[in-house]
């Protein structure tokens, strides 16, 4: 992967080669940091980088803040003027990723969270497809199970609590598969690694509950929202068993990275009839626009990056 020109750290636009911690330093050691993940899209038409629902991110990431005991001045607002100025001076004309990280920077021995030094560093690198077969990926459910809110909780998108889905995604990648389901220890589906789950049945769009061990995806809201207004469809937030999604008509994952990815087969048995359904190929292709600005309705989330 291509490196950033530049990154945001300890307070300025910075070289990228400048932006360095000491091996010493608590997050590296202890996994005390937290992370966002942010996508810019390019829209050629409008010669225009749209950056998706970036307020939405932040606030989601200066609530993981709390969870760590970090204190920011900064507001969503102002964190996005910061990206706004990194893409521009990384010139990104094209599909970018923007990671925002948080984390406690001191360089010191003994496990804790509170009283210590808390930074912000950002970079962005040009970015594609997350999961590349996402109109026909092959899962399969983790023998792994998912973190819990009592012992790292996952809505806080926290570094080291990532150990959990590096695990997960290994194990399914090596078995061949793309990815991989999580169940809670009470035998409920959560999500994928780094990606919410909707199932479709009988017409029902169906998804794991926030108190599920899940992160509060932002495309997740996305989804939800576009498949009301857009499909008329029902959306139920209910946990899911696992031979639901044996049994189930569509299945698809969220995520920034991943966006929507179809779900066509679980442990090899076929969802439907083993083809991306139709409910899934329509939010792909409302997200799509969504996303690079293309419907009048959904444009207070793109934030243009170039005056
Ligand atoms: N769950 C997990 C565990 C994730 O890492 C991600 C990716 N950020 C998601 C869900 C999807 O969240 P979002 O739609 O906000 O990117």
């Amino acid at each position: 992967m291509a490196l950033p020109k530049f990154a945001y750290f300890e307070g300025k636009i910075v070289p990228y080669a400048e932006a360095k911690i000491g091996v010493m330093t608590h997050a590296l050691n202890y996994g005390t940091a937290a992370f966002g993940g942010v996508r810019g899209y390019w829209n050629a038409e409008e010669e225009q980088l749209y950056i998706f629902r970036p307020y939405d991110h932040f606030k989601r990431l200066l609530r993981s803040a709390r969870l760590l005991c970090m204190e920011f001045d900064h507001t969503p607002e102002s964190l996005t003027e910061i990206v706004k100025e990194l893409l521009r001076a990384e010139n990104a004309r094209e599909d970018m990723y923007v990671r925002p990280l948080i984390y406690k920077a001191d360089e010191m021995i003994g496990v804790k969270c509170h009283d210590m030094t808390d930074e912000i560093t950002i970079f962005a690198v040009p970015f594609g497809r997350y999961v590349s077969n996402d109109t026909n990926a092959h899962v399969t459910i983790s023998g792994w199970r998912r973190i819990d809110d009592n012992t790292i909780p996952a809505r806080g998108k926290i570094s080291g609590a990532y150990v959990n889905s590096a695990l997960i995604k290994t194990d399914a990648l090596r078995a061949g598969f793309d990815e991989a389901l999580v169940l809670n220890d009470d035998g409920h589906i959560s999500e994928g690694s780094a990606e919410n789950i909707f199932m479709v049945r009988d017409g029902v769009l169906i998804t794991p509950p926030v108190y599920g061990n899940i992160l509060e995806g932002i495309t997740r809201r996305t989804v939800i929202q576009l498949a009301k207004e857009e499909l008329g469809l029902e959306v139920v937030e209910r946990p899911i068993d696992r031979t639901e999604v044996y049994i189930c008509d569509e299945l698809f994952l969220t995520g920034t990275a991943a966006q929507v990815t179809a779900v066509t087969h679980v442990d090899h048995r076929p969802i439907g009839n083993g083809e991306m359904g139709p409910v899934a190929a329509r939010l792909r292709e409302i997200y799509n626009d969504v996303v690079r600005g293309k419907i009048a309705k959904y444009r207070e989330w793109n934030v243009p990056v170039y005056d």
